[in-house]
């Protein structure tokens, strides 16, 4: 599967992220709102956007070996990558990554977590159902799912 290059000018990345960029006032609908990027100018585009007191919503992300990942387990969330993609697209491999907390970290307040690769991470394979959710396989399709294109990580401190 090949993607198209980020709309981003003098951007070499993989488009792999439809953005819908509304911008403020937010009813006002462009046609051309929909931009085709890489990840790391999705995230800095909605970063932008944001401050300027718009959307920036992520209608798909295809995805890419290196996409950071989230992995959801209860109420809990850790930070991955994608280290595989299947021929159709349809089936991925996950490694966990590292973390560790970072400076002003407040476990029962903001938590701030410092990602790294974790080069001997457990692998997960997660796959596309016909909800459009990426489920681990073997589970079923209400099973916990995958967030696609951010790495974070979060405990529920109530546990
Ligand atoms: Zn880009």
């Amino acid at each position: 599967m090949s993607l198209q290059k980020c709309q981003t000018e003098g951007c070499d990345g993989q488009g792999c992220v439809t953005l819908e960029i509304i911008q403020a006032p937010l009813y006002e609908a462009d046609a051309n709102r929909f931009k085709v990027v890489c990840c790391e100018c999705a995230t800095s585009i909605s970063d932008e956007v944001q401050k300027e007191h718009g959307l920036a919503k992520w209608r798909e992300v295809v995805p890419v070996v290196g996409l950071p990942a989230t992995i959801g387990s209860g109420s809990d969330s850790y930070p991955a990558k994608v280290t595989e993609v299947s021929a159709s697209g349809k089936r991925i491999k996950v490694q966990r990554l590292c973390y560790h907390a970072g400076e002003g970290h407040d476990y029962f307040g903001t938590q701030v977590w410092v990602v790294t690769d974790e080069p001997e991470g457990d692998e997960r394979v997660y796959t596309l159902r016909k909800n459009g959710r990426w489920i681990q396989q073997g589970d079923s399709i209400n099973g916990q799912g995958i967030g696609l294109g951010f790495a974070r990580a979060h405990q529920n401190p109530s546990f």
